[in-house]
């Protein structure tokens, strides 16, 4: 008998091409593959084979790019793409006159639905002018796509993300197989929830959204697995915070730390909401449990100076005696502060000097390539830190020397000891999960509290989900004073008046963010390869036409690490005037001499993240401006680029772009994890709601999930985001 939870092969001789395909996919065992879901359905009756094509007939193929140029046409020079499909039958020859970006956003290998009319050209049949559908761009979210003007009556055809070698008619046999060798699967979700919420069983579900005989068959199979996905990944994080609470954290105490004279010496009054984010913190780092916390807030909102109150309040504890709850006479408790590049942890800690000056707390900086120690103690040293080596800096770290660390992931590796952590700051990283927290309470029976900051808009209820295990803070006003982005929208005909007046913001000294637009394609890598060239296409036509007296640098995925912060460093130091970029340019990174961004292809942006990109220019004591170019000027663009306009904060903006666009549009929806099935529950705050609910009364109730081993054996499987 087989189990849903052997791998193919029990079922299966795969060749080797439907192999690779199958592991690009994602696919090994029998389970996955029932969980490799329809992205949508087509009635199969509509579409004609290629081979069947005849002269002037109206039709819709479906087939995959084999060839896509963008050429002039020999006569008339008129701009066009030619492409290649191919299906199972055959090949044909596609053209679109006029319409020359086709060949970027439907690359070699990518799916394509295409609907127009057959002519014929000496001899050779082709379409021409089709529309064409992307399969991607179907999303499943809205159910108009996913049943794409199917009628009642009409058969129901999964049509499933496919690859090279494994089409959705493969699946659909494979599917059919896989069924018949499991009669029975064994429900994981508590009876008692599906019956509270009317959801099918597992088995019936699986079924049903693989082989729906009626339209509501398949949406409540949906609507079961986006809530099983959901409710899976509250328990997950519910469970987490369960266990965390049972553990030893330091407590510390606020009222031994005169944080008002720290507070005093930032120069500034705290925000409203920073003085709640603090008041948050410190209760919670009173209690002995560890904190998790969520710092939310946009760039510019004051996160470093909240987490460097936190931090003065710990390093200002002493540690336990051993084996003890009294305080030692000596010693400090120690913070790991830790930041996504090396750029940026430098930059944080240069904040930290500026905040910590003459308060006599050691401040180190650990990154792959060095150590630093502030304060100096070398009088004739031109900066307030010195150099020293990473393994002295280790052992002062281990005896508990140092009491805080600033650093990228170098913080998390095994040879990295501290001998009384209390407190671990991360910024921008989108999970630190259980595993890693205790990697870092290794030698310290005590867990560290923990405080995890974000720029990233999202929407409540994504947040809610991937952050059950956090506590939320949010910092929803930014400082007073701070100027805010002129932003405009620009039109073509004014595109040169723009560029003179970036001229004349370089020829006062400030520099310029230009930013390429995304490019939509299915394929992640070929995506960066794609935007590289229109970086340096868009470099060199800067270069040469536009600003050829200024330095111009380039950004994007495809460069190594080590030429990525090169080019970052260059012009953090002001050594180029302009960088171009894709929408790499980091999260964070503090330029504050950038007082322009120009956006190209901004409608190809989602709004939350075009707040991200202008916040790259909110730094400044200068006036800043954001121009936004858009290739096709809609009447939604318009009022897309508007919202943008008027909006303050990018939580917000998630907000829309979730219901404007849905779930694809979120900055880099696919790392939090969820599929987009879980991503449709998303617009739907009950369900999000109820999920969450039904997991906290389970976790009260059975914290280790003892009567529900199916269920923890599901969590187990799955729950591997960001371990
Ligand atoms: P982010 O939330 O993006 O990390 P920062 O902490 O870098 O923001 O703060 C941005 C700038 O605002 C810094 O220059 C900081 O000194 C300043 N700042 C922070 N809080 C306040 C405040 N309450 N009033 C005035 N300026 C502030
Ligand atoms: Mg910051």
């Amino acid at each position: 008998m087989a189990t849903i939870t052997d791998s193919l092969d029990s079922l299966f001789r795969l060749s080797k091409e439907v192999r690779i395909g199958l592991q690009r996919l994602g696919i090994e065992t029998l389970r996955d593959l029932l969980f490799h879901f329809p992205a949508r359905y087509a009635d199969s009756s509509r579409y004609i084979s290629i081979s069947n094509l005849t002269e002037g007939a109206d039709v819709t193929i479906r087939g995959v790019i084999k060839k896509i140029a963008a050429k002039k046409s020999f006569t008339s020079r008129v701009p066009m793409t030619e492409a290649v499909v191919e299906d199972v039958s055959g090949t044909v020859k596609v053209i679109w006159f006029n319409q020359p970006y086709l060949a970027k956003m439907h690359p070699v290998g990518s799916s394509i639905e295409l609907t127009g009319r057959v002519s014929a050209h000496k001899g050779m049949l082709s379409v021409i002018n089709p529309s064409s559908k992307e399969e991607r761009a179907l999303a499943i979210d809205s159910h108009d796509t996913l049943f794409g003007g199917i009628d009642t009556g009409d058969v129901l055809t999964p049509i499933y993300p496919e690859t090279k070698g494994v089409s959705s008619e493969w699946l659909r046999h494979a599917v059919a197989r896989v069924f018949k060798a499991l009669p029975q699967i064994d429900e994981y979700l508590p009876s008692e929830i599906l019956s509270r919420y009317s959801l099918p069983s597992l088995r019936t579900a699986l079924v049903w959204i693989h082989t729906p005989h009626t339209k509501e068959d398949a949406l409540k199979a949906r609507k079961r697995f986006s809530f099983d996905e959901i409710f899976s990944l509250n328990v997950s994080r519910q469970k987490e915070r369960s266990l965390l609470s049972r553990m030893q954290a330091y407590a510390i105490d606020p009222s031994s730390v005169d944080l008002a004279s720290f507070q005093k010496k930032l120069g500034f009054p705290l925000t409203g909401a920073q003085k709640q984010a603090v008041q948050h913190i410190s209760a919670d780092l009173e209690r002995d449990a560890p904190m998790s916390r969520l710092l939310e807030g946009d760039v510019g909102s004051g996160k470093t100076a909240v987490a460097a109150l936190a931090a003065y309040l710990t390093v200002m504890n002493r540690p336990f005696a051993k084996g003890t709850k009294d305080k030692q006479a000596f010693g400090n408790l120690q913070v790991a502060y830790m930041a996504p590049t090396e750029i940026l942890a430098t930059q944080q800690f240069e904040s930290f000097i500026e905040l910590f000056k003459g308060t006599g707390i050691q401040i180190a900086l650990l990154t792959g390539s060095g150590a630093r120690k502030f304060p100096t103690k070398i009088a004739s040293s031109q900066t307030l830190w010195t150099p020293i080596s990473k393994t002295q800096l280790r052992k002062w770290i281990a005896n508990g020397e140092i009491p805080i660390v600033i650093g990228t992931h170098t913080l998390i590796q095994k040879s990295l000891e501290f001998k009384h952590l209390a407190l671990v700051i991360i910024d921008e990283q989108h999970r630190f999960g259980l595993s890693q927290r205790k990697g870092l309470a290794k030698k310290d029976s005590h867990f560290p509290h923990l405080l995890s900051m974000t720029a990233t808009p999202i929407p409540r209820t994504l947040a809610l989900t991937v952050y059950g295990d956090l506590d939320l803070s949010v910092l929803d006003e930014l400082p007073n004073g701070r100027r805010q982005v002129i932003t405009e929208f620009v039109s073509d005909a004014k595109r040169e008046a723009m560029y003179d007046s970036v001229r004349a913001a370089l020829k006062e000294g400030r520099q310029a963010y230009v930013i390429c637009p995304r490019i939509d394609e299915p394929d992640p890598t070929k995506q960066s390869a794609l935007q590289a060239t229109s970086v340096e296409a868009e470099a060199a036509r800067l270069a040469k036409d536009v600003f050829p007296t200024y330095r111009i640098g380039t950004l994007h995925s495809k460069m190594t690490k080590q030429k990525k912060d090169d080019a970052m460093t260059a012009f953090a130091v002001h050594k180029t005037d302009i960088l171009v970029a894709t929408s790499v340019v980091e999260v964070g990174v503090n330029v504050p001499n950038a007082t322009v961004i120009i956006i190209e292809g901004a409608e190809r942006f989602g709004l939350s993240q075009l707040h991200q990109l202008r916040g790259r220019v909110q730094r400044s004591s200068h006036q800043s401006y954001c121009y936004l170019f858009a290739e096709a000027k809609s009447d939604k663009t318009r009022e897309r680029m508007k919202l943008f306009a008027a909006a303050k904060n990018g939580f917000e903006l998630a907000e829309y772009d979730l219901q404007l666009r849905g779930t694809g549009e979120l900055t880099g929806a696919r790392q939090w994890g969820v599929s987009d099935i879980g991503m449709e529950a998303l617009r739907n705050p009950k369900l999000v709601e109820a999920a969450r609910e039904a997991a906290r009364a389970l976790i009260t109730a059975d914290p280790d999930l003892t009567a529900y081993p199916l269920l923890a054996a599901r969590i187990a499987a799955t729950d591997v985001h960001g371990e």
